[in-house]
């Protein structure tokens, strides 16, 4: 069984006064992150039970935090230090400047019908949600993971991991090639020969030059987590291939030179045969003919 995991981001409707709660509690866990930190950042490889031991009755007098927050809080502030370190970060020290709560499912947070209810200072709140579109994560059955919560310009999310059990399927009935393109954020071509375009524009345009890459890898990144989720609700896969000269070559002749495509007029024209078309698309075509070459010779071997 191969398993696949997706941050399902769900908005939140609080009332202005479940706000109040919400912003206190998300207030006191950031300095509480940041007392925890600094208490951390002196002792490398500290572990969480030594921290506990140190730190539980001090963070529950000073800052009034419950006993299931401050153990979340523990574990927060460890993991960064961990992925710190196993990013290649030098040691220094961690300091929480967003708002960031996370909660554990079932003890944290729970969802019920309409409304998420989460674990705050003052209690249980039950807020609205809205899933705009992601209805079929949540009625799928998967299972979900610790939860982020987020406060973004005044407005919250809550970030939740959901993981979905897939069976790998042995028998094929149809390929797409999917190309994650410049112009278009993805252009897919399928068995029955059909193009289709998908904009990305949007994602792109509203962001500053200076950081239009990481926006645009923002959106790829979504875009695949998405269509290795989609694959597998309806017991597909996803297959990612090396894009190296799938915008070059002729899907006609085989002719690969970097000629055969003019980027300004979007353009694929091949220098041999004469072959026109999209540019994008052209690159959509190899790639399913890469994925058709892949999985056929898997099924040969097998
Ligand atoms: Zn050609």
């Amino acid at each position: 069984m191969k398993s696949i995991t997706i941050t399902a981001k769900v908005k939140l409707y609080p009332t202005s006064e479940q706000m109040m709660i919400l912003n206190k509690t998300l207030s006191v866990i950031r300095d509480v992150l940041n007392f925890v930190s600094a208490f951390v950042f002196g002792r490398e490889g500290i572990r969480y039970l030594e921290l506990d031991h140190a730190l539980y009755y001090p963070v529950r007098q000073q800052f009034g935090l419950r006993s299931q927050m401050t153990q979340s809080v523990f574990k927060t502030v460890l993991a960064k230090y961990k992925s710190m370190k196993s990013n290649g970060h030098p040691f220094s020290k961690v300091s929480f400047r967003n708002f960031e709560y996370d909660l554990v499912w079932n003890r944290d947070y729970s969802i019920s019908g309409q409304s998420v209810s989460l674990n705050t200072l003052s209690g249980r709140l039950h807020i609205p949600f809205e899933l705009k579109g992601m209805e079929h994560w949540f009625s799928a059955g998967g299972r979900f993971g610790t939860a982020k919560l987020i406060c973004k310009n005044r407005k919250y999310y809550l970030h939740i991991p959901v993981t979905l059990e897939a069976e790998n399927r042995n028998i094929l009935n149809h390929i797409v090639g999917i190309d994650l393109g410049v112009n278009h954020l993805a252009v897919s071509f399928d068995d029955e020969g059909n193009t289709r375009f998908f904009s990305g524009r949007t994602v792109t345009e509203h962001v500053r030059l200076k950081s239009r890459y990481v926006m645009v890898y923002w959106a790829f990144c979504q875009f695949r987590e998405m269509l290795e989720y989609k694959a597998a609700l309806s017991q597909s896969e996803v297959l990612a291939t090396d894009p190296k000269y799938t915008s070059q070559s002729c899907p006609v002749c085989g002719n690969t030179t970097k000629a055969n495509r003019n980027r300004r007029k979007l353009e694929f024209c091949c220098t041999v045969c004469g072959y026109r078309s999209n540019d994008d698309r052209t690159g959509a075509i190899n790639i399913y003919r890469k994925g058709c070459n892949t999985l056929f010779a898997e099924a040969c071997q097998a």
